[in-house]
């Protein structure tokens, strides 16, 4: 069944090639637009609302914005338990080093699979409440094989992207013997693994005892490309480090946090900007109190940037892509239109996508209605629920009202 979307007063396509669209900030935007899409979400049709086609059914958005559905290509939400008292005390002072992992993998572990399903299922219902569409979840909170293949297939039931994090932290049981935990990573974890992931991740941070140092790190990532996964890196979030060049240098699709950065850094990244993505999570900084990168410097020096959540229990427990759009605007110095294509077409480059991001003829990005006339009321409006994914088949309770102004 086809659907004409219409009524959209402002519908930003983040499509560069699209005819009559204002392309000066690279969003590919039109007014009183429409478009044309099937039951797969599969774009069928974009342009002036005057001059839509027929379809098999017509659904009014009442002039509000439209725009593709979030991409959130960084998450943790296969786990249980929650670490509220560790927020709490480090809003109070106390310095964050990646230990509290633990505590996370100690409560995932005791979990059943069902109970994980369901924490699941309600984290990505929460994200889709709140605008996301494809959603990248990664493993690491299990660290022991069957854990990690748990996750996974759990992760699995959910999306296409999925990540294994085996190497997330050194657990404790292992941390006089790092040498033989990097082995289990990446010999039978990642042979559990490679049956339901699509890409591997490490946490290289020198400066936490938990997590990776460089060499480890290239140790984990050269054996999940053998296995023929692709690569994602957790990078320079604690303080300057290898994680970023060791990206660029193994050809990584992404590598996130890249909240301490040198000159020699984004000079890499910006020569590997077709390849390697700087995925920021402001909400992490945000969450733990530290500085927040300089994402305009990243765009002007030509590094392709996304956003995303890092949704998880420790650093930042947010499944919100409009409150990471707000704090790039308003901390790291995006405009409101570069955020929204971090969150769009530059999430969906650091998965190697092009189908999801862009409201485009052939792409399925899955449509995001904000209740207001602009994008740039997601920046404008800190913390207010106005975006939410369009679903074509639920009835339209609100579509006649006019979105506030
Ligand atoms: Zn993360």
């Amino acid at each position: 069944m086809t659907t004409l979307v219409t009524g959209i007063g402002e519908l930003a396509t983040l499509d560069d090639s699209l005819d009559g669209a204002d392309h000066d900030e690279g969003l590919g935007l039109l007014h009183d637009a429409a478009v044309v899409v099937d039951d797969a979400d599969e774009v069928l049709w974009v342009g002036p609302a005057s001059a839509a086609p027929a379809a098999d059914r017509r659904r009014d958005v009442g002039g509000r914005a439209v725009i593709p559905a979030f991409v959130d290509s960084h998450t943790h939400l296969v786990f249980a338990g929650d670490r509220s008292r560790e927020f709490a005390a480090r809003m109070t002072g106390t310095a964050y080093d990646g230990g509290g992992i633990s505590t996370t993998v100690a409560a995932t572990r005791e979990a059943s699979d069902e109970e994980l399903r369901v924490l699941l299922r309600e984290r990505v219902d929460e994200m889709r409440r709140q605008g996301s569409n494809v959603i990248e979840v990664k493993s690491g909170y299990g660290l022991t094989v069957d854990g990690e293949e748990r996750a996974l297939r759990l992760a699995r039931e959910v999306t296409d992207e999925v990540t294994f994090l085996g190497g997330h932290v050194v657990p404790v049981e292992f941390a006089s013997r790092r040498d033989e935990f990097v082995d289990l990573v990446t010999g039978p974890m990642l042979g559990a693994a490679r049956e339901h992931a699509r890409w591997i991740d490490v946490f290289c941070e020198p400066h936490s005892a938990h997590a990776f140092t460089g060499e480890e790190a290239r140790t984990i990532l050269e054996a999940g490309r053998a296995a023929g996964l692709g690569l994602r890196v957790h990078g320079n979030q604690l303080g300057p480090g290898p994680g970023v060049r060791l990206a660029v240098e193994l050809a990584a699709a992404s590598v996130d946090h890249c909240t301490h950065l040198t000159v020699a850094d984004v000079d890499a990244l910006a020569a590997a900007s077709e390849t390697t993505v700087a995925t920021l999570l402001p909400g992490v900084e945000f969450s733990t109190r530290s500085p927040y990168p300089d994402a305009r410097a990243l765009v002007d020096a030509g590094v392709t940037v996304a956003l995303a959540t890092d949704c998880n229990p420790g650093t930042c427990y947010s499944s919100s892509m409009p409150f990471v759009i707000a704090l790039a605007v308003r901390e790291m110095g995006l405009t409101p239109a570069q955020a929204l294509r971090a969150a769009t077409v530059g999430a969906a480059a650091s998965l190697r996508r092009s189908d999801i991001g862009v409201i485009r003829v052939g792409a399925q990005p899955g449509l995001t209605t904000l209740d207001a006339p602009s994008h740039l009321h997601l920046a404008y409006r800190p913390g207010v629920p106005l975006a939410r994914l369009l679903d074509l088949s639920a009835p339209p309770l609100l579509d006649s009202r006019e979105p506030p102004t």
